[in-house]
């Protein structure tokens, strides 16, 4: 694997191969990003030009295969200013894996906007005044006439350094969590184009293992996108609506079903045969989505049942670059703001046109926009009010209330609330254990967690590798095996997964970020403060008996 390291002070580029030894003991992608974010000095501010931001693609991700165009972004989050980490898929992870370049880091800061073309194994660094200040669509739209290849930007929210800006490539597919697109806002990066050289490599024999045993599982995914499960996670009671206060919603307006009236087309990333993705179209804006999670973040979480809107919303957000779970729970916040009287605004539930215009406020940073542009957690410490986020990071649409072992992944994923670390609501959800006892989560926690380490190090998809439907342990041991001509046993990844996991929360510790302590709302009902310290203390026992 090549690194390329781009010096922005001194406009230098710089590559050299990652050791053999580091490839073995962290497989590519998130592993290897994590480890060398491991360099940076502690405390350091994410803003700064000391700050880095690394993209990696791993071992898979140069075949023509469902599931295999992803690659991973490392950084020290602004928003929480702990570790950093998003996933992207498209059509420039497949792009990058051809480039020459693997794994990108990017350091410094440049003294005017610029855009970097990778290709053949080389970092190229262009000015891009031109283009500063349009929107990631656009940006993309200039550069693919003019450079070709396949781009990711930022859009002018990334330029204004909103904490939770994200990086957008294809208008529907994002680095979405964490802020990294602020990462390259203050470095006054505004794109990156990737160039492949030849052809992927092919699989016949994985690929007709994913064709038989994966695909034929996720036709309601295929069917709906991730609306999907919307039904059943409102049926148990885990959707969270008006802001944290309930947890179940009259979604009829909002559904998979009612999405179907502005469905236009599906998408896909390069070479997947599952294409997710779904183009929505109203008479004002065309989005790929809205995912499963922007139906929540901009409609049960404001109270807001009407679809366009949230349409015309998440198309602004993606223009504009911003992660929308964190968007719209920072609009309920200002909400739950205003009806305490802690804003000269009024805002309220259910009203979706002042949404709108607070995606496009917050973005240029105006007026009450600069206040939401901070995150729950700048908001919170601006206010004095509490607000609901782990560790910095705003909560994705599962209530641990009606899951309890989401009180618990949010709190052990390094990088805050999330849902992806271990997709732990999906066993809980299907029934595998009692969802509202703490019984088996921490097992259950631990190990997802360390299998999605080495997932997002291989790099490949999350819907292909969902708990009991997709690929196992011993399915990705084949897949790596496979890819890299390297036999792995299942318990050896198993401890790269928990030295991957461990990796990141070491970032954590030098930053003063422990695990993470939850929001009150989360205990008003439904979870016992008991549950989850002993789900916690359960869990820690099992990581500290497992040494990598
Ligand atoms: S399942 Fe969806 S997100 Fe995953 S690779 Fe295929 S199209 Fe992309």
């Amino acid at each position: 694997m090549n690194l390329a390291v781009v010096n922005l002070d001194s406009n230098e580029t710089k590559v050299t191969q990652i050791p053999e030894r580091d490839e073995k003991m962290f497989i590519g992608g998130k592993g290897v990003a994590t480890k060398l974010i491991t360099t940076l000095s502690p405390k350091i501010d994410p803003l700064s030009p000391k700050n880095v931001i690394i993209f990696a693609v791993g071992p898979v991700n140069s075949f023509r295969l469902s599931g295999a165009s992803r690659m991973t972004a490392v950084f020290k989050s602004p928003l929480t200013g702990g570790y950093g980490e998003s996933q992207c898929g498209g059509f420039a992870p497949h792009e990058m894996a051809l480039s020459g370049v693997h794994v990108l880091m990017v350091a410094g800061r440049s003294e005017k906007p610029v855009y970097l073309v990778v290709e053949g194994g080389c970092v190229e660094i262009k000015p891009a005044d031109h283009l500063w200040g349009l929107d990631a669509f656009e940006t993309e739209d200039a550069l693919r006439k003019d450079e070709g290849g396949e781009v990711m930007a930022i859009g002018q929210a990334g330029e204004n350094l909103v904490k939770f800006a994200c990086i957008t490539h294809r208008r529907g597919r994002q680095f979405g969590r964490a802020g990294g697109g602020a990462v390259l806002g203050s470095k006054r990066v505004k794109a990156i184009v990737f160039r492949g050289d030849g052809e992927g490599r092919e699989s016949q024999e994985f690929e007709e293992f994913l064709d038989k045993h994966v695909i034929p599982k996720l036709s309601a995914l295929q069917k709906y996108g991730t609306p999907n499960i919307m039904w059943l996670v409102n049926r148990s009671k885990s959707l969270p609506s008006y802001y944290w206060k309930s947890s179940e919603f009259s979604i009829e307006g909002i559904d998979a079903e009612k999405m179907l009236r502005y469905f236009v087309r599906r998408n896909a990333c390069y070479a997947c045969k599952v294409a997710c993705g779904r183009i929505s179209r109203t008479e004002k804006a065309e989005v790929e989505g809205p995912e499963y999670e922007t139906l929540y973040s901009f409609g049960t979480l404001l109270g807001n049942a009407d679809l366009e809107i949230i349409i015309e919303a998440n198309e602004l957000a993606d223009r504009f670059g911003m992660d929308t779970i964190s968007l719209g729970n920072a609009i309920g916040f200002a909400i739950e703001l205003s009806r305490l009287g802690k804003l000269e605004e009024s805002i309220d539930f259910g009203e979706g046109e002042k949404y709108v215009e607070l995606v496009r406020k917050t973005a240029f940073r105006e007026g009450i926009g600069s206040l939401l542009a901070e995150g729950v957690v700048g908001m919170e410490r601006l206010t004095g009010v509490e607000g609901v986020h782990v560790n910095g990071l705003e909560p994705p649409a599962y209530d641990p209330r009606g899951i309890f072992g989401m009180a618990l992944a949010y709190a052990t994923s390094p990088r805050g609330a999330c849902h992806m670390r271990s997709c732990a609501y999906r066993p809980n959800l299907a029934g595998q254990l009692d969802r509202l006892s703490a019984e088996g989560q921490a097992r259950l926690v631990r190990e997802l967690e360390d299998f999605y380490a080495v997932v997002d190090s291989l790099v490949f998809c999350r819907f292909l590798t969902l708990p009991q439907i997709g690929m196992g342990w011993e399915d990705v041991a084949k897949l790596l095996e496979i890819a890299s001509g390297r036999k792995y046993e299942v318990e050896h990844l198993k401890k790269v997964g928990h030295r991957i996991h461990s990796m990141a929360w070491e970032f954590n510790r030098r930053e003063g970020i422990g695990y993470g302590r939850l929001p009150s709302k989360f205990f008003q009902y439904g979870l016992e403060r008991e549950d989850f310290e002993r789900m916690i203390e359960e869990y820690m026992r099992f990581r500290e008996s497992n040494q990598a």
